[in-house]
């Protein structure tokens, strides 16, 4: 949680007053309230100007650079986050062009629930969150190819925070030191399926 709020472009006006809702709505693909959520499997709850309600995980909710399934009128009333999520062991990446700059890529993987499985998400780099699940351990080899399969060439974000050759660079690169840090992670809990 503490990274993810340090990943916001340097300003204490953000930090202080920006909220997780505004992060989701606002849906840059440096949201790191985007990646927070999608990592830990949030789903959201819209309400909708007639009364209705629906709900659906924050991966879905975001479908591009600024853009999400938010409809005229509706309101994003709520992220709840998996319990079982919480209690994951979780590996942090992010890069930047400088110390404070806006992130270019920045990766979360969560071990478990069975041991060795993986769930990483990609953000920053992509123009949404693409969550990737692993139900057994993964080799470099196939989480290399399950995020070159995820994320082909052309789709890696390309704004003046990074070129996109150096973005994919960046991304399989950090999703390798997750898969090493979390490999001999214990399993959390077996309640909760690898991808919930
Ligand atoms: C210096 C600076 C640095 C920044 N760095 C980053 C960064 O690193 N990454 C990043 O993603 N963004 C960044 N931003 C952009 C923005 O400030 C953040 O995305 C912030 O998280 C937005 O949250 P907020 O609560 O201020 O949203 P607001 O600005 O209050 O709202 C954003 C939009 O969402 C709508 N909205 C808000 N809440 C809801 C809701 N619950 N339901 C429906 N609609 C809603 C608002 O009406 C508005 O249209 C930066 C901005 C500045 C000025």
């Amino acid at each position: 949680m503490t990274q993810c709020c340090r990943a916001f472009l340097a300003s204490f006006k953000i930090w202080n007053v920006a909220t997780i809702g505004g992060n989701l709505v606002n849906s840059l693909p440096a949201g790191p309230m985007i990646s927070l959520t999608a990592a830990l499997g949030g789903v959201c709850e819209l309400w909708t100007p007639a009364g209705g309600r629906r709900q659906l995980p924050v991966a879905e909710f975001v479908t591009g650079a600024g853009r999400n399934v938010l409809g005229e009128g509706e309101l994003l009333r709520s992220v709840t986050l998996p319990d079982s999520a919480l209690r994951a062991r979780t590996a942090f990446r992010r890069a930047s062009l400088h110390r404070h700059g806006r992130s270019a890529a920045l990766l979360i993987g969560r071990a478990g629930p069975v041991e060795g499985s993986l769930t990483l998400t990609l953000t920053a780099a992509t123009v949404r969150p693409v969550v990737l699940c692993f139900p057994l351990p993964p080799g470099a080899a196939g989480l290399r190819r399950a995020v070159e399969t995820a994320v082909p060439e052309g789709a890696w974000f390309d704004d003046l925070h990074g070129l996109p050759q150096w973005r994919r660079h960046m991304t399989l690169r950090l999703a390798e030191e997750i898969r090493q840090e979390l490999r001999d992670a214990p399993a959390p809990g077996k309640e909760a399926a690898a991808c919930g």
